[in-house]
């Protein structure tokens, strides 16, 4: 075993390694730059990347590279080597603060969504030195955002520290009404729990499908599930084990800081939960975590799967995003001690359920993916409706707020909500609703729409500036009230708000059959599809809020948009030609073959014996006939379907396509080749099934 406080964060360059490295005033530039976002001069840069340059190489680095997220959501890097060669046929190896600060990758192919095509093909990428610069296969890594030179945000990382920034600003004008230190940062944190399958190195290599597409397009469920549930928490396989003890290692060395490992209820599926960081270094460790994840696995004849549905019939994988907002070292989503702390909880409870409902078909359209619409509404994750769950005790007091009641708490104690008594109620940290997508857990949301595969970045994007306007907006009516009156008129701000917003609450079983019906009638959104999901992206009241708090500009947004529509079609035309190329040449020749077989064999008995009875083995056959003959007309139609798409100009209309007309065929035509996979003897099969993949030794 390792040393772990020795091994912990030695290949970052963090705030103990720059103390060590810099000279002192030096590094208390450093910090304002990263404390209080002050630019960064070049002569400071300089001294940085020199230090940076002589550590990375003491730890084994050759090459550097700018991290940047672009609007693909993976991480994407070009190394470049410090060398520098001299005249007498040598080198020395050189770093400038220049190349620590911003980078040019030739970045034309990138998706960009027009933004940068027509005038202007180059980007350049910037340092986020808010985020520790570390070292990867000896490659010194340094996260960057990612812009056009006309400074448009081409990337995830941008708008995201954009909007933490504007989170902060309101949520300050906030606290002042609460004599708040001023000096304290107000961040916003978030712990990403990522689920993942591991399987074989063996049956994925035979998985074209797998191969392609990170899902199995076909496959009959397994004749044993996950219905004994004693997947969950139980022991782990020794191999996966030790998989897991070198991802912790290596996510140590990282300054990731893994904290819980778990079986999940689906056989063959995991999950791994950090502790939460600083939104912005959440993501980028979530990334890192999830490219060592599909690293690793390769050591131990492994494939880690991370897309949101590998599996038909078995839970997908999600990532919930558990978000909070603090000030200080305090969380300001943690019910207080006092009156005074709890009406400042209230306020931030407030906000942030007049941003969810208020915006609630972006933080849906923020979960969206071709590859999570099989997931979300599924039966093991939340459904595309957004919803908010309190609790029992949090959502006595909102009752009592809203009906202007009293609070009576689970002791039974009646308590007058009068401003100088709030109630000092008990955090109800006895959450275990997990149906529901946006669920108050003690002193943070988790947010449970997003997929496995998903870039974090978006739906924190929306969280932050929709709660930005929230604060914005009780900021705005609180300006110049003091004392007594202040606090009257903040409980009657909460009360208004809360009962403006209370349909998006609700504490039910969310994967019920009333509830999309019940939603209706409240008047939330349910977009069940991605194609039905982007669309509110360029609504005008996206736009406007976007634009008020300089996260994203109209150009911005519509060019997200576009990339989203683009790569929902690409995905999908990919699955559909996948789909199309195994049924001819796999699947539909494997059972052709095999009813040949059966013809034969049924031939030969007759022929050996004149009265066998060989009814049963006709019956197989014209079931093997039938079904042939059924996926054959299947796949034509698929056939005809994509051509039509295909010639759709119009993505939008392209998508919605996809979603609603050529889904249901690819259902269709799955299901009749899985009825074929379960009558076709086993070694007549052309691929591993779903018995063999998930109960791997
Ligand atoms: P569970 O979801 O199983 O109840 P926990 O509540 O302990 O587990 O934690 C789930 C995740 O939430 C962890 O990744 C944890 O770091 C994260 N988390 C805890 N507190 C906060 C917070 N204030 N802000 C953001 N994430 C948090
Ligand atoms: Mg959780």
């Amino acid at each position: 075993m390792s040393n772990v406080t020795e091994i912990y964060g030695s290949m970052v360059f963090n705030e103990h390694t720059m103390r060590e490295r810099l000279p002192k005033a030096t590094y208390k530039q450093l910090m304002k730059t990263i404390k209080e976002g002050e630019p960064l001069d070049e002569e400071v840069a300089n001294v940085v990347a020199h230090a940076m340059k002589e550590w990375a190489i003491e730890k084994g680095a050759t090459h550097y590279t700018h991290w940047f997220q672009p609007l693909s959501g993976i991480t994407s890097e070009k190394h470049d080597s410090f060398i520098d060669p001299t005249d007498d046929g040598r080198t020395i190896m050189t770093f400038s603060g220049k190349e620590l600060i911003q980078g040019e990758p030739d970045a034309s192919s990138f998706p960009s969504g027009g933004l940068r095509a027509t005038f202007e093909a180059r980007g350049y990428t910037a340092w986020d030195p808010t985020s520790y610069a570390f070292i990867k296969d000896e490659v010194l890594c340094i996260p960057t955002a990612f812009c056009s030179y006309t400074g448009e945000a081409l990337d995830k990382k941008t708008p995201l520290l954009r909007s933490m920034k504007a989170i902060e600003r309101q949520a300050r004008r906030v606290l002042e009404h609460f004599g708040d230190d001023e000096g304290e940062r107000v961040k916003t944190t978030l712990g990403a729990e990522q689920e993942y399958f591991l399987i074989s190195e063996k049956d994925y290599e035979k998985r074209l499908d797998l191969i392609l597409t990170g899902r199995t397009l076909f496959g009959y469920p397994p004749c044993k599930g996950q219905e004994l549930e004693e997947h969950y928490f139980g022991a782990i396989r020794p191999t996966v084990n030790n998989f897991m003890k070198e991802l912790d290692d290596e996510l140590w060395k990282l300054g990731v800081s893994a904290k819980t490992k778990h079986n999940e209820v689906a056989p063959a599926q995991h999950e791994l939960a950090p502790i939460f960081a600083e939104s912005n270094r959440a993501v980028d460790e979530n990334l890192l975590t999830m490219e060592e994840m599909r690293l690793l696995a390769s050591h131990y004849g492994l494939v880690c799967l991370q897309h949101e549905k590998p599996f038909e019939s078995i839970n997908g994988s999600g990532k919930h995003n558990n978000w909070s907002i603090s000030a200080g070292s305090k969380n300001l989503l943690d019910p207080g001690e006092n009156p005074m702390e709890n009406l400042r909880f209230l306020v931030f409870l407030t906000g942030v359920i007049e941003a969810v409902d208020e915006y609630q078909e972006l933080l849906r359209m923020t979960a969206a993916s071709a590859g999570n619409d099989h997931r979300l509404g599924a039966n093991e994750a939340p459904p595309a409706i957004v919803s908010i769950f309190l609790g029992e005790e949090l959502s006595r007091v909102v009752d009592a707020l809203i009906s202007d009641g009293e609070y009576s708490s689970a002791e039974r104690v009646a308590m007058d909500l009068g401003v100088d008594v709030l109630p000092n109620f008990l955090k109800d940290n006895t959450d275990r609703n997990r149906t529901s997508p946006f669920a108050f857990t003690g002193n943070k949301f988790e947010f449970r729409m997003p997929g496995s595969a998903q870039n974090l970045s978006d739906c924190n994007m929306v969280l932050n500036t929709a709660m930005a306007k929230s604060l914005k907006e009780f900021a705005d009516a609180m300006e110049g009230k003091q004392g007594e009156e202040f606090e009257a008129a903040a409980i009657d701000c909460i009360k208004k708000t809360l009962r403006d917003h209370e349909r998006i609450i609700f504490n039910g079983d969310g994967y019920s059959e009333e509830w999309p019906l019940e939603a209706k009638r409240r008047g939330l959104a349910n977009h069940r599809t991605t194609a039905d999901a982007l669309p509110c992206m360029i609504d005008p009241k996206s736009v406007e809020l976007f634009d008020e708090f300089g996260v994203l500009s109209e150009t911005e947004l519509k060019s997200r948009y576009e990339v989203k529509l683009e790569k929902y079609n690409k995905i999908m035309n990919i699955e559909i030609r996948t789909m199309k190329r195994l049924v001819r040449r796999d699947y539909l020749p494997a059972i052709n073959n095999y009813a040949a077989e059966v013809a034969r064999d049924i031939a030969q008995i007759r022929a050996a014996m004149g009265d066998a009875n060989t009814l049963p083995m006709e019956e197989r056959l014209r079931e093997l006939t039938d079904g042939a003959a059924e996926i054959n007309r299947l796949l034509e139609e698929l056939h005809r379907l994509h051509y039509v798409s295909l010639d759709l100009e119009d993505q939008q209309e392209r998508a919605n396509m996809n979603a609603h007309e050529i889904i249901p065929v690819m259902d269709d035509l799955r299901a009749a080749v899985d009825a074929m996979e379960i009558i076709v003897a086993r070694e007549a099969w052309p691929v591993p099934t779903y018995n063999e993949i998930l109960f791997y030794a």
